[in-house]
Formats: C-alpha cells, structure tokens, sequence
C-alpha cells in the first residue's frame, strides 16, 4: 500500500466514503448480501447463512428486514451521517431519488440489496452531500 502518495484531498473523500460504506454494511447485515431470488419465483428469496442455513423469505419480509436494518443504521451513525449517505445514495438511481432509502427498499428491495453490496466492496460513492460538497 503506497498510501503516502495519495494527495490529502483525495485521502480525506476516500476516508468519507469508507465511513459511509459502513452504513451500508449495516443495511444489509444478518447475511442479506447473500441473498438470492428464487429461478423463476420473482418475490421469493432465499439467504445462504454462514452456519449453512437457508432461510427463505418473501418480499415484504426482505423489505421489512431492510427497512429495520435502515432504522439500526440510523441510530448507530446519527442523522447527520445518514442525511450526507442518503444524498450519495440519490446519485445512485431514480427510485432512491424520489423515495429515499426507504422508498427504494419498498419497491425495488432486491436490487438495493444488490447496489448497497457493491457499494460495500468498492466503497465508492456518486454525487456529493453536505459534507463532502465544498471539497476538491
Ligand atoms: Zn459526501
């Protein structure tokens, strides 16, 4: 790692966005990253837990699952850090952008779980919020 190099600026967004990684990762805590739907059965899920269970879910249940999640985030990392991880998160599609986080886990949980473990891996984010905003 040649993290000496990195020039502060870029050092500075970087540690901005592993920190709002972190949120993410809570979001899809209790294994929802290895979530699968079902061949064929749109709305029907199954979890491959780590203990080698698998749970099977309906949709509602991976929305009320995420929405809990949401809530737990919430709480741990304070509004202020939740606000600036919405506003990166509305750069990311239209239905966060009209409905908010919650919004998009409503109608389109499944591929929120599938954008909230990308962001988990790459820890990259779009657009900008009320802290990164005036940076370079
Ligand atoms: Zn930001």
């Amino acid at each position: 790692m040649k993290k000496a190099n990195i020039a502060p600026e870029s050092r500075r967004k970087s540690e901005h966005f592993e920190q709002l990684a972190e949120i993410a990762e809570v979001i899809i805590e209790d294994d929802l990253d290895q979530i699968t739907e079902k061949p064929g059965k749109p709305g029907q899920y199954h979890i491959s837990h780590k203990n080698n269970e698998v749970e099977e879910l309906i949709r509602d249940e991976l929305v009320y699952l995420l929405e809990g999640n949401m809530d737990v985030a919430m709480t741990l990392f304070g509004s202020d850090l939740w606000h600036s991880f919405e506003s990166h998160m509305k750069a990311e599609n239209h239905d966060i952008e009209s409905g908010g986080l919650k919004g998009a886990a409503a109608s389109h949980p499944i591929q929120l779980v599938a954008l909230l473990k990308q962001i988990v891996e790459t820890k990259t984010f779009k657009g900008n919020c009320p802290i990164c905003q005036d940076w370079r």
